[in-house]
């Protein structure tokens, strides 16, 4: 028997609506690229949209079409979320930092129509356009004073293009199931892969994310996406921060730890998500400065692996609870949220509840979790087993965008989707990342975690950063290669960080040696580039290895 409830979609037009109409004067603030803060309230965010939303159907842009952004975090972008899922097209954004190659496919792959483009990146476009032959045109993400001059073709000024329209749209429905936006993974091989996300499935998220033990978002909050909206939707921020009511802080194309810490303590920022490399900087720069942050409460580190001591430093030295999250480009993306709960917070003591806050966390509601060995058999939750970690759930891709040799890979007889991550589950459904399953360092047989071997390395009072990569060995197949990069004016030496690292891991652990870099390769979404570093490296031979020419 069915229930008896009214059938209507979920659809993201009604997150505006809901927010104008409850929240008309909460802020959006934004660190323009033209340089100024631009504030306004979502009254008016509302108004431009549906402004925007006339726009774009005075182009022509229909239902379904792709419509690409360059940009970064700011107002305009989040109108053009809305707008663009609002009409029933699809807004993809687009990772201004791929390769032109990467660019070049993935516009193509998408077939995109309009491009909306930050300033910042108008010259990127102007040197590619010329492949993109089927894009109909550009929109420049400004005013008419800032307009450039400009080689793209059919190119139009934003605010030009908004003049004079309605600030009422009547939004369409149509099923929650409707296509509303589109990302590419990074792609660390190959050519990168489609995520097309619907309706229903950013609402969910979204909903989800909130829904988490202990996450209290709402009018008194002020968040400040760190982590890109050209990717993955800047974890589900621009649409939650909206229905809770939230203050959004945007930091534009400044993501210095300087700048960030001014805007997070000038708009009076409570919570801010970003990738681990993002707040090394940040930290850096309170270290060095003294500055103390004066409203915030919590920080979200996901992406890559949060180290302990950056999970401690911001909660013992700045008051300051940090909170990993894991997830993926195929997951919208949040997965898990590690924070110890209340009866862990009376039973533990400070270092066992760091090590919760170590871990990846519980799924979110909606999230199943799975781990098999080689043989796709489940294995047990205990905290000790280690397997491939399969997901499912309604904001999980059931397949990539046009992409049938990749979906023929990407999930398992029963249809759960292949993460490539190695994990550990516990009794308490607390998920651990041991490592990818490419970068795990398979040492005679047995498996070294390079996750847990950075994590202590970046310990070190003068290690800014590091990375473990698996390289070949005649003995054991394969040992660790630790590669640092260490603070200025660090002395630090091999037999240093090895002395460091003992008894910090088990002895067959330890790397076989120590190389230090001035820096580490990153990833458009700034994760660390083992493919890059593994290529760098492909030449090297341990020291204990020196006579082993033939691998
Ligand atoms: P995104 O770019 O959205 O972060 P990708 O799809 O490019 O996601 O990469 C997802 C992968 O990043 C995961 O499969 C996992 O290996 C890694 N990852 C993400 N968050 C974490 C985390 N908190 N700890 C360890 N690894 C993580």
């Amino acid at each position: 028997m069915l229930g008896l409830m009214m059938n209507r979609p979920l659809l993201i037009s009604q997150i505006i609506e809901y927010a104008a109409i409850n929240f008309p004067e909460q802020e959006v603030v934004s660190r323009s690229t033209e340089g100024e803060i631009h504030r306004y309230r979502f009254v008016d965010l509302h108004a431009r949209t549906c402004q925007l939303a006339h726009a774009l159907e005075k182009l022509g842009v229909k239902k379904d079409d792709r419509i690409a952004t360059v940009a970064w975090n700011n107002y305009r972008h989040l109108e053009i979320y809305y707008a663009v899922s609002g009409i029933g097209a699809i807004c993809h954004t687009i990772n201004p930092r791929l390769s032109a190659d990467q660019f070049h496919f993935i516009v193509d792959h998408a077939d995109d129509q309009y491009l909306f483009v930050d300033l910042t990146f108008v010259p990127i476009l102007e040197k590619l356009q010329g492949q993109l032959k089927k894009v109909k045109g550009y929109i420049v993400m400004t005013d008419r004073a800032h307009m450039p001059e400009t080689s793209l073709p059919n190119a139009h000024c934003y605010e030009t293009l908004l003049e004079g329209e309605p600030e009422r749209f009547d939004w369409p429905e149509f099923d929650e199931n409707q296509a509303s936006s589109l990302c590419y993974t990074s792609g660390t091989t190959g050519n990168p892969k489609g995520v097309l996300y619907s309706h229903r499935s950013t609402l969910l998220h979204a909903l989800s994310v909130v829904a988490f033990p202990g996450v209290d978002f709402g009018e008194d909050s002020a968040l400040l996406p760190v982590v890109p909206m050209f990717h993955v939707n800047a974890w589900g921020m621009p649409y939650f921060a909206l229905f809770t009511g939230s203050k959004l802080v945007f930091p534009g194309p400044r993501l210095d730890g300087a700048s960030l810490a001014a805007l997070i303590n000038d708009e009076g920022v409570t919570d801010t998500w970003g990738v681990p490399t993002v707040w090394l900087g940040l930290l850096r720069h309170m270290r060095e400065s003294g500055e103390r942050f004066t409203t915030l409460k919590h920080v979200q580190i996901g992406g890559s692996a949060a180290p302990k001591a950056m999970i401690r430093e911001f909660q013992e030295d700045y008051g300051v609870e940090a909170i990993q999250g894991w997830g993926m480009t195929e997951m919208s993306p949040v997965g898990t949220v590690s924070r110890p709960t209340p009866s862990m917070q009376r039973r533990m003591s400070a270092e066992e509840l760091l090590n919760v806050r170590g871990k990846q966390g519980r799924a979110l509601l909606g999230v199943e979790l799975k781990i098999v060995d080689a043989d796709g058999k489940r294995l047990p939750r205990d905290g000790v087993a280690r397997g491939e970690l399969l997901v499912r759930g309604p904001a999980i891709t059931s397949g990539y965008y046009e992409n049938a040799a990749a979906n023929a890979k990407a999930f398992d007889e029963e249809g759960w989707f292949r993460t490539g991550d190695v994990a550990t589950i516990d009794a308490d459904g607390y998920m651990e990342i041991v490592d990818r399953v490419k970068d795990v360092i398979k040492s005679g047989g047995e498996w070294i975690s390079s996750i847990d071997l950075e994590n202590e390395a970046v310990g070190h009072p003068e290690v800014a950063e590091a990375a473990v990569i698996g390289l070949p060995h005649s003995k054991w197949a394969e040992r660790p290669l630790l590669v640092v990069v260490r603070n200025p004016d660090s002395t630090l030496d091999a037999k240093g960080m090895i002395d460091y690292l003992r008894g910090r891991v088990v002895d067959w652990w330890l790397p076989n040696d120590v190389v230090f870099v001035d820096e580490l390769p990153h990833s458009a979404t700034g994760k660390l580039q083992k493919v890059r570093l593994r290529e760098d490296f492909r030449d090297f031979r341990f020291s204990d290895d020196r006579d082993n020419g033939s691998t």
